[in-house]
């Protein structure tokens, strides 16, 4: 078994030789990271990164520039997309789409179409905030927005924490967490659809952050048997929403499941709960795992952070 480090103990080249160099899951501002495209790419290059997708949320507007540019600086680049669904009545599910093929029409008209709503529910997020006493979140929010339709319960924390509303570590569990004063609830894409855009296109369907949904195991088993079912064929054992314990579980299930297993820092900014950097992931905890880069022509040997 390979122990998983902490990436913010990785002061040296030897240490750094426990990470892997690769990175299937980050955010620009082309949804709610606070970097551009350029920015996230240079940062994953200087960590050590070598293979990486940047999978916006529900979005693959920036996937093409995201391809030139990553070309332009020796990073290898996948296509990739979050894509936000709602399964079994209410629940929110995260399905990273990796090596999508950005310019595959059903899956960019249904994503523009997922995300043409954000903006409607951004306004009533700020009449909620409104009654709660919070003027201007609306306002507030779109400054750190790029687009209308990239409007994200991201953007509304930034917001009431740079107002001092509240902090990064509990804006959600005090106002846009479901159930709490600012919630909206939103109907996203079927499991069933995300699945189909990604394979459709070219990619490969991966469960996001399992242990963040905080499901009974009944139900996180209820979920990959659905998703396995729609042809979903991987999962994320390494993600910066991971405790240590949480990765040697889902790793486990993952074997006895026949998924592939992800790794990704899921990164937004700097100075957030997550400890994983852009461009390089702890490796997978068991040595029985089916690591997801190979399925993507990734050797074991190119896997050196140089
Ligand atoms: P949305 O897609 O607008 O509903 O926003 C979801 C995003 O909010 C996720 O992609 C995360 O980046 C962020 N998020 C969700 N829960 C939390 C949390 N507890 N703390 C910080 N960020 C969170
Ligand atoms: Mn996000
Ligand atoms: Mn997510
Ligand atoms: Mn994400």
């Amino acid at each position: 078994m390979t122990e998983i480090k902490n990436i913010d103990n990785v002061s040296n080249n030897s240490q750094k030789n426990f990470m892997l160099p690769v990175d299937f899951h980050c955010h620009s501002t082309y949804s709610d990271g606070s970097y551009s495209i350029e920015e996230v790419l240079n940062m994953a290059k200087a960590n050590g990164g070598k293979y990486i997708a940047i999978t916006d949320h529900d979005t693959v507007n920036g996937v093409a520039k995201a391809r030139e540019y990553a070309k332009s600086i020796g990073l290898n680049f996948f296509g990739g997309v979050e894509i936000s669904v709602t399964w079994e009545k209410n629940n929110l599910v995260h399905i990273v789409g990796l090596n999508i093929d950005e310019n595959n029409k059903i899956l960019v008209d249904n994503l523009n179409n997922l995300r043409s709503n954000r903006f409607k529910r951004g306004e009533k997020i700020a009449e909620k905030l409104e009654k709660a006493g919070i003027p201007n979140a609306l306002e507030g929010a779109m400054k750190y927005c790029n687009s209308t339709e990239a409007l994200s319960r991201t953007h509304f924390m930034r917001f009431l924490v740079d107002s001092g509303y509240a902090k990064a570590s509990n804006a959600f569990d005090k106002y846009l967490a479901p159930g709490k004063v600012a919630y909206v609830p939103q109907t996203w894409a079927s499991l069933e659809d995300a699945i189909k855009w990604i394979t459709d296109s070219g990619g490969i369907a991966i469960i996001a952050h399992p242990s963040r949904y905080k499901f009974t195991r009944t139900k996180l088993l209820r979920l990959i048997d659905d998703f396995k079912q729609c042809g979903g064929r991987g999962i994320e054992v390494i993600s910066s929403s991971h405790s240590k314990e949480d990765a040697n579980n889902i790793a486990i299930i993952a074997n006895n499941h026949d998924l592939l297993c992800s790794m990704g820092s899921d990164f937004h900014t700097i100075e957030t709960f997550r400890t994983i950097k852009v461009g390089i992931n702890h490796p997978l905890p068991n040595e029985q795992c089916k690591p997801i880069y190979t399925e993507l022509g990734i050797k074991h040997e190119d896997l050196v952070i140089s």
